[in-house]
C-alpha cells in the first residue's frame, strides 16, 4: 500500500491532453480560458465623462462669477464636439467623449443654470471627472491569461473585447458508473436488502458543477457483464468514474476485470481513511483514464475531491487551490494512514475556524449534508487546538 501523497502525486503525473475548442461566449462560463486575451483597443478607448454636467476649458476658468454659454450637448454614443470659445461650454453625459478644446467636467450639482448661461459654485479641478484613454489598459495589452477560469467578470471582459467565440480547455467525457447487485434506481421502492443508488447521482451533480459532461451507466457483479460494459466504455469516454467493487469482497470483481481489459493499475490501496481501496489506472491505447473509489458514500466523495478535482484542474491546465482552517479543538490521528475529518466552518474575526463532526464511517451519507469540507491529518498526527490544518472544501462557503 502507498502513502496518500504518493498516490496523490501518482494521479497528478497522468493528466490527458484533450486540447481545445472554441465555443461561444453564452457558453463558456465555468470553463478554462485557453488563450490570452488582448486588449483590441484602449480601455477607454476615448476620455470619457465619468459625470453628467457641462464640459469646459479649465484655464478658460477664472472666477466664480463667470457665466459658460451652452454650445452643444454630448452625448453618450454620439462622435466627438468641438468646444469653441472660452466663454462657452458643452452639456455632457456620462459616457460621452470629452469634446476637443475642453479638458474638465463639473457635475450638475456644483453647477446653477439659468436658461442656457451655466455658473459653477463649487472648487473645480483640472482634469476632474473624466476617465482618460487606455488609463485602464492600452490597446495590445494582456487582459485575461490563459488557464484563466470563466467566471461572469470574465465574461464581461471577453465581451468588452468582442470575443463571441472564445478557445477553451476541452473537458473530458465522463462515465459515472455504479456497481452492486444490492443498488436499485431513485424511483424504486427497495427491497430489506436492497439500497437506492446514491454515489452516481453525487458524482453527477459534482461533475455538473465542473461543466463537465457525464453519463450514467450501472454494472452488477458478474464478471463477464462487467467486462462487457467497461469494454465498450473505454472506447467511448476519456474518464471512467466508478464507486464500488474495488474492496477485498469476493464479489468485487472490479480490479481484474480492468487487468483483464489491458487497464493498467497505477496503483490499487492506499493508506487512508476514508477512500482505502481506491484503484488507479491507465489504458495506453484508449488514452482513457479510471478512477475506481470503494463503493461507501463518504469514501466516494472525499476521494473524488482529493483527487479527481486536482487531476481535472492539472488537466485543463489550471491550478487546485490550497486552503487551511484554524482547528477548534485538538485532534489525534492514532494510525499509520492519512485521515480526513468532516467539518463544519465559522468565520471568526481571526479567520476560518473547524469543528469535527462525529460520523459512524464511510458510509454515513446523511453526514455529508452537514459538513463544509474534510481537514487532512497525516499518519500518527498530534493536531493541536488552534494551529492551521489542510481543508478541502466540499461545499462553497463564502
Ligand atoms: P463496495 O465498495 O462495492 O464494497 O461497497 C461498499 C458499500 O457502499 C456497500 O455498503 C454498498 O452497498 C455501498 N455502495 C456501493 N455503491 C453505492 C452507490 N452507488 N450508492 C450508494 N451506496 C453504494
Ligand atoms: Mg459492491
Amino acid at each position: 500500500m502507498i502513502s496518500f501523497e504518493e498516490a496523490f502525486q501518482k494521479v497528478m503525473d497522468n493528466p490527458l491532453d484533450l486540447g481545445n475548442e472554441k465555443i461561444h461566449l453564452d457558453q463558456c462560463m465555468g470553463r478554462i480560458l485557453a488563450e490570452t486575451i488582448i486588449a483590441d483597443r484602449d480601455f477607454p478607448p476615448f476620455d470619457r465623462a465619468t459625470k453628467d454636467g457641462i464640459a469646459i476649458r479649465f484655464d478658460a476658468l477664472k472666477s466664480s462669477e463667470q457665466e459658460f454659454k451652452v454650445v452643444g450637448v454630448a452625448q453618450a454614443g454620439s462622435p466627438q464636439l468641438t468646444l469653441e470659445g472660452d466663454s462657452n461650454c458643452i452639456e455632457i453625459m456620462t459616457g460621452a467623449m470629452v469634446p476637443k478644446n475642453a479638458d474638465t467636467v463639473v457635475m450638475y450639482e456644483h453647477t446653477n443654470r439659468k436658461g442656457d448661461i451655466f455658473t459653477i459654485h463649487k472648487t473645480v479641478n483640472k482634469g476632474q471627472d473624466i476617465h482618460y484613454q487606455a488609463s485602464d489598459i492600452a490597446k495590445n495589452g494582456a487582459l485575461l491569461q490563459e488557464g484563466t477560469k470563466i467566471t461572469p467578470a470574465e465574461i464581461g471582459v471577453l465581451a468588452s473585447v468582442g470575443k463571441s467565440e472564445v478557445l477553451v480547455k476541452k473537458s473530458p467525457k465522463v462515465a459515472v458508473v455504479s456497481t452492486g447487485n444490492e443498488l436499485v434506481d431513485v424511483h424504486e421502492i427497495p427491497e430489506p436488502y436492497q439500497i437506492r443508488k446514491s454515489n452516481s447521482h453525487t458524482l453527477m451533480a459534482l461533475l455538473e458543477k465542473e461543466h463537465v459532461k457525464a453519463s450514467l451507466f450501472h454494472l452488477v457483479d458478474e464478471p463477464n457483464a462487467i467486462k462487457e460494459t467497461l469494454k465498450k466504455l473505454l472506447g467511448q469516454f476519456d474518464v471512467l468514474l466508478l464507486s464500488g467493487g474495488v474492496s477485498k469482497g469476493k464479489y468485487d470483481f472490479l480490479p481484474e476485470v480492468f487487468d483483464s481489459l489491458g487497464v493498467e493499475k497505477v496503483f490499487h490501496r492506499v493508506l487512508q481513511r476514508p477512500g482505502k481501496p481506491f484503484w488507479f489506472g491507465r489504458h495506453a491505447g484508449h488514452h482513457s483514464i479510471v478512477f475506481s473509489f470503494p463503493g461507501n458514500p463518504v469514501s466516494t466523495f472525499v476521494n473524488y475531491h482529493t483527487y479527481f478535482k486536482p487531476w481535472l484542474n492539472k488537466t485543463l491546465g489550471t491550478d487546485t487551490p490550497h486552503f487551511t482552517v484554524i482547528l477548534e479543538e485538538a485532534l489525534t490521528n492514532q494510525t499509520d494512514l492519512s485521515i480526513f475529518v468532516g467539518v463544519a466552518v465559522k468565520f471568526k474575526e481571526s479567520g476560518l475556524y473547524a469543528k469535527s463532526l462525529s460520523t459512524s464511517g464511510s458510509g454515513d451519507l446523511a453526514s455529508l449534508a452537514q459538513v463544509d469540507g474534510f481537514i487532512q491529518l497525516g499518519p500518527y498526527e498530534e493536531a493541536k487546538k488552534g494551529i492551521n490544518v489542510p481543508f478541502i472544501p466540499t461545499r462553497s462557503i463564502i
